[in-house]
């Protein structure tokens, strides 16, 4: 299987079915210096590579829910990391899911369709355990404005902002120290 997405933007990449999450995220558009990178389900042609990793067909129906779905989950994890006092409203997204009892009585959930709205529901059902065993929280946008690159934050205190610290961390440090040194001059001159 060709995985579609995830070296993309070269990020820490998450693990079981939150990489089909992550994937799913990193293929918005997303602004770079030297040119935006392009939302790979627009086109047909790039939609239908991007589904055919995961062994569906390109002229399958349900593109623009996919969309949708994942648009939503960017924007509630913007709220939830950048801007919780923002005034966006994450859309709410539904879908059905098939649970079944098996023989020897476990549970299993699973996507209760087939195509691309189980893609959806396979991402929905992997956010869903995320959140019940808190690995949620790793999953995150780099916090650079300029950039929201989906990454994986494996920090030992889940305290990582930046999709990679040496490009997006750098830029932001260096614009404070700019700042800090301004300041320092303006104290110096008064
Ligand atoms: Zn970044």
């Amino acid at each position: 299987m060709n995985a579609p997405d995830h070296t993309r933007f070269r990020v820490a990449v998450a693990p079981g079915e939150l990489r089909i999450v992550q994937e799913l995220l990193n293929s918005a558009s997303i602004s770079k210096a030297g040119g935006d990178v392009p939302d790979l389900l627009d086109a047909p042609d790039t939609a239908a590579r991007w589904l055919a990793a995961y062994g569906i067909p390109g002229d399958s129906p349900g593109v623009g829910d996919l969309r949708t779905l994942r648009d939503a989950l960017r924007r509630s994890l913007i709220e939830r990391d950048h801007d919780p006092a923002g005034d966006t409203t994450p859309a709410a997204v539904e879908t059905t899911v098939r649970v079944r009892l098996d023989a020897d009585g476990a549970v299993h959930i699973g996507p209760g369709s087939t195509g691309i709205p189980a893609l959806g529901e396979r991402v929905l059902l992997a956010v869903h355990e995320a959140q019940l065993t808190g690995a949620w929280r790793r999953v995150k946008l780099c916090r650079n404005p300029q950039c929201l690159v989906a990454f994986w934050d494996g920090s030992r205190n889940t305290s990582g902002v930046w999709h990679d610290v040496r490009t997006c961390g750098n830029v932001a440090n260096l614009r404070k120290s700019r700042a800090r040194r301004a300041a320092r001059a303006a104290t110096a001159e008064s």
